[in-house]
């Protein structure tokens, strides 16, 4: 579903991302772990173009994002229209969950799918509202983010990703930002997501959750890719000394 190769992104003489090679098939669920500034959060940016890689392949269900190499900076996009219908291929869901604040919960989740991918507004609203009703929030489709919960606002955050039937979810730590108690509801739907055939690359801190739901793990550590391998493998028998410390640390 999506082929990083050999992306590196620098800000200044930072070299954050030295080289990260990275695929996921259709299905895949990848948890990345890895410390404070090891570069996931990068990573994910890079790969919708949120930051634009100083040099590296990006490959979308075979399509190859058109980057141009430019001398001493990063590379620049020369397709704007490639970048928009990649972009609407792949959503983000964030840590602080961006919901647009002026808008209905219900209207944040028919945005993209009405203005982005033209999907009649009937239509629109029916996926919708069943999204919504999965995610228990049906009975607050008509209510602004500011009146709902942290978990809340990531279910329909999380509601508002699924609309646009991605060919990949990326989550930059969505529960890092919620109140212990409201961590598990959006855990769970993640999780059902992560059981329905969706490629999915979450970046996070939980470690159970990660080794419940992702197909492989991937440890980050100072810009590379440390290790990899199926949960069991990685939490029970890490290779590096590194990761091994690591997950001493995480328990
Ligand atoms: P965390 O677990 O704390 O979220 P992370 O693995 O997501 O960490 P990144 O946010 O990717 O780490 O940051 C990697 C490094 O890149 C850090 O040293 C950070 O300071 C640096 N960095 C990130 N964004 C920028 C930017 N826009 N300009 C300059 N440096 C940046
Ligand atoms: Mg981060």
């Amino acid at each position: 579903a999506i082929e990083v190769a050999d992306l590196h992104k620098r800000f200044g003489k930072l070299e954050v991302l030295k080289g990260i090679s990275l695929q996921a098939r259709k299905g895949e669920v990848i948890a990345i772990i890895g410390g404070s500034g090891s570069g996931k959060s990068t990573f994910l940016r890079c790969i919708n173009l949120l930051e634009m890689p100083t040099s590296g392949r990006i490959t979308v269900r075979g399509e190859e994002i058109a980057l141009k190499p430019e001398r001493g900076k990063d590379m620049r996009a020369t397709d704007r229209k490639q970048v928009e219908r990649i972009r609407s291929r792949l959503s983000m869901v964030f840590q602080n969950f961006c919901l647009w604040q002026h808008r209905t919960v219900l209207q944040n989740v028919i945005e993209a799918p009405i203005h982005v991918l033209g999907v009649p507004r009937d239509e629109a609203v029916a996926v919708a509202e069943d999204l919504l009703r999965r995610v228990g929030l049906f009975e607050k489709r008509d209510i602004y983010p500011a009146y709902l919960s942290g978990g809340q606002q990531q279910r329909a955050a999380i509601a508002r990703a699924v609309a646009v039937n991605p060919e990949v979810m990326l989550f930059d730590e969505p529960t890092s930002a919620l109140d212990p108690e409201l961590v598990g509801e959006v855990l769970k739907v993640i999780g059902d997501l992560a059981g329905e055939d969706r490629t999915m690359i979450l970046v996070t801190h939980e470690m159970k959750f990660a080794r419940n739901v992702a197909d492989r793990i991937v440890y980050f550590h100072g810009g590379q890719i440390e290790e990899q391998g199926a949960p069991d493998q990685m939490f029970e028998a890490p290779r590096s000394e590194r990761l091994q410390r690591f997950i001493r640390a995480a328990h």
